[in-house]
Protein backbone atom coordinates (compact mmCIF):
# COMPACT_ATOMS: atom_id res chain seq x y z
CA UNK A 1 0.00 0.00 0.00
CA UNK A 2 1.27 3.81 -0.71
CA UNK A 3 1.35 6.48 1.60
CA UNK A 4 -1.36 8.08 0.10
CA UNK A 5 -3.23 5.11 -0.41
CA UNK A 6 -2.44 4.58 3.64
CA UNK A 7 -4.16 8.00 4.08
CA UNK A 8 -6.72 7.42 2.35
CA UNK A 9 -7.66 4.44 3.82
CA UNK A 10 -7.79 6.45 7.32
CA UNK A 11 -9.28 9.28 6.27
CA UNK A 12 -12.67 7.28 4.88
CA UNK A 13 -12.42 5.56 8.29
CA UNK A 14 -12.56 9.09 10.29
CA UNK A 15 -15.69 10.81 11.18
CA UNK A 16 -13.61 13.81 13.52
CA UNK A 17 -10.64 14.77 11.80
CA UNK A 18 -8.87 17.74 13.36
CA UNK A 19 -6.40 19.53 10.83
CA UNK A 20 -3.57 21.63 12.18
CA UNK A 21 -1.37 23.50 9.95
CA UNK A 22 1.35 25.68 10.03
CA UNK A 23 2.91 28.22 8.25
CA UNK A 24 4.04 25.53 4.87
CA UNK A 25 -0.06 25.48 4.28
CA UNK A 26 -0.04 29.27 3.44
CA UNK A 27 3.42 29.55 1.59
CA UNK A 28 1.71 27.16 -0.94
CA UNK A 29 -0.95 30.49 -1.44
CA UNK A 30 2.54 32.77 -2.09
CA UNK A 31 2.09 33.94 1.65
CA UNK A 32 5.94 34.04 3.21
CA UNK A 33 6.96 32.40 6.21
CA UNK A 34 8.62 35.27 8.68
CA UNK A 35 10.20 32.29 10.98
CA UNK A 36 12.12 31.53 7.95
CA UNK A 37 15.35 33.02 7.51
CA UNK A 38 15.08 35.67 4.58
CA UNK A 39 18.04 37.59 3.74
CA UNK A 40 15.76 40.03 1.23
CA UNK A 41 13.85 41.44 4.09
CA UNK A 42 16.86 42.18 6.40
CA UNK A 43 17.86 43.88 3.64
CA UNK A 44 15.07 45.77 3.07
CA UNK A 45 14.23 46.69 7.11
CA UNK A 46 16.53 48.30 9.54
CA UNK A 47 15.03 45.01 11.96
CA UNK A 48 14.66 41.48 11.67
CA UNK A 49 10.62 40.23 10.99
CA UNK A 50 10.64 38.85 14.41
CA UNK A 51 11.81 42.01 16.08
CA UNK A 52 9.10 44.46 14.13
CA UNK A 53 6.47 42.00 14.51
CA UNK A 54 7.34 41.99 18.65
CA UNK A 55 4.76 43.62 21.26
CA UNK A 56 7.55 45.63 22.32
CA UNK A 57 8.22 47.20 19.02
CA UNK A 58 4.39 47.62 18.13
CA UNK A 59 4.64 50.01 21.16
CA UNK A 60 7.26 51.82 20.40
CA UNK A 61 7.89 52.05 16.59
CA UNK A 62 4.46 52.37 15.65
CA UNK A 63 4.88 53.57 12.23
CA UNK A 64 7.65 51.02 10.97
CA UNK A 65 5.43 47.92 12.39
CA UNK A 66 2.53 49.43 10.17
CA UNK A 67 5.18 49.97 6.84
CA UNK A 68 6.28 46.04 7.35
CA UNK A 69 2.83 45.21 8.42
CA UNK A 70 1.05 46.26 4.80
CA UNK A 71 4.04 44.96 2.77
CA UNK A 72 4.63 42.39 3.79
CA UNK A 73 1.71 40.95 6.04
CA UNK A 74 -1.38 41.52 4.44
CA UNK A 75 -1.19 39.32 1.88
CA UNK A 76 -5.13 40.28 0.61
CA UNK A 77 -4.87 38.83 -2.87
CA UNK A 78 -3.67 35.60 -1.59
CA UNK A 79 -6.04 32.83 -2.65
CA UNK A 80 -6.90 29.53 -1.29
CA UNK A 81 -4.71 26.26 -2.40
CA UNK A 82 -5.82 22.60 -2.90
CA UNK A 83 -5.14 22.17 0.78
CA UNK A 84 -7.30 24.48 1.61
CA UNK A 85 -10.31 23.20 -0.65
CA UNK A 86 -9.52 19.82 0.44
CA UNK A 87 -10.18 20.90 4.47
CA UNK A 88 -12.93 22.77 3.90
CA UNK A 89 -14.32 19.90 1.59
CA UNK A 90 -14.17 16.99 4.15
CA UNK A 91 -15.77 19.19 6.42
CA UNK A 92 -18.88 19.60 4.60
CA UNK A 93 -18.88 15.81 3.98
CA UNK A 94 -19.48 15.77 7.64
CA UNK A 95 -15.45 14.14 8.11
CA UNK A 96 -13.85 16.74 9.97
CA UNK A 97 -14.23 18.78 13.36
CA UNK A 98 -11.65 21.22 13.20
CA UNK A 99 -9.07 22.93 11.44
CA UNK A 100 -6.01 24.72 14.14
CA UNK A 101 -4.12 27.09 11.77
CA UNK A 102 -1.18 29.25 13.02
CA UNK A 103 -1.80 31.11 9.86
CA UNK A 104 -3.05 34.38 10.31
CA UNK A 105 -4.84 34.99 6.34
CA UNK A 106 -8.12 33.60 7.00
CA UNK A 107 -7.50 31.99 3.90
CA UNK A 108 -9.27 28.95 5.69
CA UNK A 109 -12.52 30.51 5.74
CA UNK A 110 -12.01 31.92 2.30
CA UNK A 111 -12.34 28.32 0.70
CA UNK A 112 -15.53 27.59 3.09
CA UNK A 113 -14.38 25.97 6.44
CA UNK A 114 -16.19 27.47 9.55
CA UNK A 115 -14.69 25.66 12.07
CA UNK A 116 -11.36 27.42 12.57
CA UNK A 117 -9.21 28.02 15.50
CA UNK A 118 -6.81 30.82 14.69
CA UNK A 119 -3.96 30.36 17.00
CA UNK A 120 -2.25 33.35 16.46
CA UNK A 121 -5.17 35.58 15.58
CA UNK A 122 -5.69 37.35 12.16
CA UNK A 123 -5.02 40.15 10.00
CA UNK A 124 -9.08 40.77 8.48
CA UNK A 125 -9.79 41.28 12.82
CA UNK A 126 -8.41 44.70 13.79
CA UNK A 127 -9.40 46.36 17.03
CA UNK A 128 -9.21 50.27 18.30
CA UNK A 129 -7.17 50.03 21.49
CA UNK A 130 -9.52 53.30 22.89
CA UNK A 131 -12.78 52.32 22.22
CA UNK A 132 -12.52 48.87 20.85
CA UNK A 133 -14.20 49.14 17.51
CA UNK A 134 -13.57 46.84 14.93
CA UNK A 135 -12.20 47.21 11.72
CA UNK A 136 -11.40 44.70 8.44
CA UNK A 137 -7.98 44.28 6.67
CA UNK A 138 -8.90 47.16 3.60
CA UNK A 139 -9.16 49.76 6.37
CA UNK A 140 -5.21 48.81 7.71
CA UNK A 141 -4.13 48.48 3.90
CA UNK A 142 -5.84 51.70 3.07
CA UNK A 143 -4.39 53.74 5.56
CA UNK A 144 -1.07 55.73 5.50
CA UNK A 145 1.45 55.71 8.57
CA UNK A 146 -0.60 54.61 11.95
CA UNK A 147 -4.21 53.30 11.46
CA UNK A 148 -6.41 55.92 13.63
CA UNK A 149 -9.44 55.08 14.70
CA UNK A 150 -12.61 57.67 14.36
CA UNK A 151 -12.27 58.02 18.04
CA UNK A 152 -8.31 59.15 17.88
CA UNK A 153 -6.75 55.98 19.22
CA UNK A 154 -5.05 53.57 17.26
CA UNK A 155 -5.88 50.44 15.60
CA UNK A 156 -4.10 47.58 16.60
CA UNK A 157 -4.39 43.96 14.05
CA UNK A 158 -6.14 40.96 16.11
CA UNK A 159 -2.61 39.03 15.32
CA UNK A 160 -0.49 37.75 18.20
CA UNK A 161 2.90 39.58 18.19
CA UNK A 162 5.88 37.96 19.73
CA UNK A 163 5.85 38.63 23.65
CA UNK A 164 2.01 38.14 23.31
CA UNK A 165 0.54 35.05 25.18
CA UNK A 166 -2.39 33.14 23.20
CA UNK A 167 -5.98 33.91 23.12
CA UNK A 168 -6.77 31.54 25.64
CA UNK A 169 -10.52 31.02 24.73
CA UNK A 170 -8.93 29.77 21.24
CA UNK A 171 -6.45 27.29 22.70
CA UNK A 172 -8.92 26.25 25.10
CA UNK A 173 -11.29 25.03 21.90
CA UNK A 174 -8.21 23.82 19.84
CA UNK A 175 -7.19 21.47 22.77
CA UNK A 176 -10.75 20.00 23.03
CA UNK A 177 -10.88 19.42 19.11
CA UNK A 178 -7.55 18.14 19.51
CA UNK A 179 -8.50 15.41 22.41
CA UNK A 180 -11.81 14.44 20.91
CA UNK A 181 -10.05 14.08 17.29
CA UNK A 182 -10.21 10.07 15.84
CA UNK A 183 -7.82 11.39 12.98
CA UNK A 184 -4.96 14.58 13.80
CA UNK A 185 -3.55 15.44 10.39
CA UNK A 186 -0.75 17.94 11.08
CA UNK A 187 0.59 19.62 7.80
CA UNK A 188 2.88 22.40 7.03
CA UNK A 189 4.88 22.70 10.06
CA UNK A 190 8.09 21.44 11.56
CA UNK A 191 6.22 21.77 14.86
CA UNK A 192 9.14 23.73 16.40
CA UNK A 193 6.87 27.05 17.18
CA UNK A 194 5.33 26.92 20.54
CA UNK A 195 1.96 25.66 21.29
CA UNK A 196 2.73 23.51 18.25
CA UNK A 197 4.18 20.33 19.21
CA UNK A 198 2.24 20.63 22.84
CA UNK A 199 -1.04 20.37 21.13
CA UNK A 200 -0.07 17.56 19.54
CA UNK A 201 0.44 15.42 22.89
CA UNK A 202 -3.43 16.24 23.41
CA UNK A 203 -4.20 13.68 20.60
CA UNK A 204 -4.88 10.19 21.76
CA UNK A 205 -5.66 8.54 18.75
CA UNK A 206 -3.76 6.09 16.39
CA UNK A 207 -4.23 7.96 13.33
CA UNK A 208 -1.31 10.66 13.85
CA UNK A 209 -0.63 11.71 9.93
CA UNK A 210 2.19 13.95 9.63
CA UNK A 211 2.35 15.65 5.87
CA UNK A 212 5.44 17.93 5.11
CA UNK A 213 8.13 18.79 3.43
CA UNK A 214 11.07 18.16 5.99
CA UNK A 215 11.50 15.88 8.64
CA UNK A 216 9.32 16.92 12.17
CA UNK A 217 10.18 15.91 15.62
CA UNK A 218 7.33 14.44 16.20
CA UNK A 219 8.14 11.73 12.78
CA UNK A 220 9.06 8.97 15.61
CA UNK A 221 5.60 9.51 17.34
CA UNK A 222 3.51 9.62 14.31
CA UNK A 223 1.42 7.00 12.24
CA UNK A 224 2.09 7.60 8.91
CA UNK A 225 4.40 10.30 7.51
CA UNK A 226 4.37 11.66 4.11
CA UNK A 227 7.14 14.28 2.79
CA UNK A 228 5.89 16.35 0.64
CA UNK A 229 3.81 19.54 -0.28
CA UNK A 230 0.19 19.82 1.85
CA UNK A 231 -1.79 20.89 -1.13
CA UNK A 232 -0.28 18.03 -3.67
CA UNK A 233 -1.23 15.57 -1.05
CA UNK A 234 -4.38 16.48 -0.15
CA UNK A 235 -5.50 17.26 -3.58
CA UNK A 236 -5.18 13.31 -4.25
CA UNK A 237 -7.80 12.73 -1.48
CA UNK A 238 -11.53 11.37 -2.44
CA UNK A 239 -13.84 12.75 0.16
CA UNK A 240 -16.67 9.82 0.44
ZN1 LIG B 1 -11.66 54.02 18.73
Amino acid sequence: MTDLEQLQGMISASRRIVFFGGAGVSTESGIADFRGVDGLYRQKYRYPPETILSHTFFMTHRKEFFDFYRDKMLALGAQPNAAHKKLAELERAGKLTAVVTQNIDGLHQKAGSRNVYELHGSVLRNTCMSCGKKYGAEFIRNSEGVPTCECGGAVKPDVVLYEEGLDQRTLAGAVDAISRADMLIVGGTSLTVYPAAGLVDYYRGSRLVLINRTATQLDGRADLVITGSIGETLAQIRVP
